[in-house]
């Protein structure tokens, strides 16, 4: 049994003023591995306090200085690469291949925030002014439970980028991988209070950092509910505010499109990290005249993803992160079918011959209409929707006919049609013909998939204010 005793305030482990004990879980197996003694408000207080006396000294460090602390950082992550790797599959779920990558991804992304440095220009000529972006402040980082140290490492290397300093309040789900994350951290030896971490509740540890008037800034990413909280709560202080949210993104497939070659993508779209990836391509757009000929391709697809053990290799699928996570997926499920949505695949229940494990088959629905609780809400697991359309404008239609636009695809044989379409879907972020992602363009949401945009200069820039200095 691991125990969890200290967060992390002003250079050094202490326990917290929280008395709380929170449960930890072995989601594949269902049992009970750790506890996590919780922060409180008092030692959020705490936090903010180390975090407003680190700054003026970081707020005066240079770019040099700043590269330094990253690549140190970046190289403790590495150090740290197995432990990280072993929380992030037992912890979390996370098949091999997934949790391969979010264990990169978390040193990896510090390495973005280093290139996002190298190349900007914190004094610019405005006409006759010069203009300075000049740190925001004491910036708070809350973080949800799928991807912990990606999203710790990413929002934390952003911010002392900017020469910010920073309060982390990470989900409470994710102790075990945060305690892993504060140790490599802790090695990269930087000044004392630059970098807090307080994993406690949200609505103690979270809403005290959200409504603290000493927080500048908040950069956020987790569900709508709670975004639109911590904007309402930062509104008193008027604090610069971040937000990650969820989605429903569509992928469109063109008329003109291959399915041999598109099928294994939708499906690798739609399941992403088990599903439970706000950018996953959950609402499927297939053209009318072939929805036969897709639906048979995307069920052959599915029946060969293996839903399970994320310690087998062949894997796809993990576990949902909790019982309350599976239940929810469970429940979609049962509101698809009241519906009247059809299955193509999977269903409500384990995947065969699971008994234990908080494993979801793979699942997928046709004869969706968009109006469906199951095509508007996000699901946040293996749950996918196929909608048929007729022409294009119907298909560009649907794709944002919802409250989200963080993220879309099309696939299409004509690259050009791809990205004239491109250009007419709400969303933060198209891929045409691709899964990959690139780190140095903006990411974030349109409509209710947040406010503001990560990674990158843009990312950069939403830690910076602009003081414009004008000589007579
Ligand atoms: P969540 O919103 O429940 O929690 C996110 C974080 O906010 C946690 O650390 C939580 O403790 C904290 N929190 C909860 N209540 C709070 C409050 N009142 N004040 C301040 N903080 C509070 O989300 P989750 O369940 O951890 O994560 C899943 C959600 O995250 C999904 O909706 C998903 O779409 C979204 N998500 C978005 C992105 C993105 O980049 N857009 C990425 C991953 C996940």
């Amino acid at each position: 049994m691991r125990r969890i005793e200290h967060i992390y305030i002003d250079g050094r482990f202490a326990t917290p003023h929280g008395e709380e004990w929170f449960d930890l879980f072995n989601p594949a197996t269902e049992q009970v591995i750790g506890q996590v003694r919780l922060a409180d408000a008092e030692d959020a207080c705490l936090a903010i306090d180390a975090a407003r006396r680190a700054l003026p000294a970081m707020a005066r460090t240079g770019v040099d200085e700043r590269l330094d602390m990253l690549g140190r950082m970046q190289a403790a992550m590495e150090r740290h690469h197995d432990e990280l790797l072993e929380a992030v599959r037992v912890e979390y779920g996370a098949p091999y291949s997934r949790s391969t990558w979010m264990t990169r991804f978390a040193s990896d992304v510090i390495g973005q925030a280093m290139t996002a440095l190298r190349g900007f220009a914190f004094e610019q000529q405005a006409g006759s002014a010069r203009v300075l972006l000049q740190p925001v402040g004491v910036a708070g980082l809350i973080t949800p439970w799928n991807s912990d140290a990606g999203f710790i490492c990413g929002k934390l290397a952003m911010a002392l980028a900017a020469g910010c300093t920073a309060v982390i309040k990470p989900s409470e789900m994710s102790a075990w991988q945060t305690e892993v994350v504060a140790r490599a951290l802790h090695e990269a030896q930087l000044p004392p209070g630059v970098f807090n971490i307080v994993t406690g509740r949200g609505e103690v540890v979270g809403a005290a950092i959200a409504s603290s008037p000493h927080v500048a800034k908040i950069s956020f990413t987790g569900s709508g509910m709670v975004g639109k909280a911590i904007l309402r709560a930062s509104a008193d202080t008027l604090k610069r505010v971040t937000l990650e949210l969820g989605g429903k993104s569509p992928s469109i497939v063109l008329d003109d499109a291959d399915p041999a070659t598109v099928v294994p993508q939708l499906v690798a779209a739609g399941f992403i990290n088990s599903g439970q990836a706000c950018i996953a391509g959950t609402r499927i757009l297939v053209p009318a005249a072939r929805l036969a000929e897709y639906e048979a391709a995307i069920a052959a697809e599915v029946a060969k993803t293996r839903s399970g053990d994320p310690a087998d290799p062949d894997t796809a699928i993990g576990p949902m992160v909790s019982a309350r996570q599976w239940e929810r997926v469970q429940r979609y499920i049962r509101t698809g079918l009241e519906e009247g949505a059809r299955l193509l695949a999977g269903g409500e229940g384990r995947p065969d011959g699971m008994t234990r494990g908080w494993c979801v088959r793979p699942t997928v629905f046709t004869d969706v209409r968009s109006d469906m609780t199951i095509a508007r809400e996000e699901i946040f697991g293996p749950v996918l929707c196929v909608l048929p359309y007729r022409d294009e404008e119907e298909a560009i239609a649907l794709a944002n006919d919802t409250a989200y636009g963080l993220n879309a695809w099309v696939f299409t044989a004509d690259t050009a049609r791809g990205q004239a379409l491109a250009a007419r879907i709400e969303s933060g972020r198209v891929l045409v013909n691709t899964l990959a992602h690139e780190p140095q363009a903006p990411f974030g949401g349109m409509k209710q998939s947040g406010l503001g945009r990560e990674n990158g200069r843009w990312g950069l820039e939403s830690f910076l204010e602009a003081k414009t200095v004008l000589v007579g």
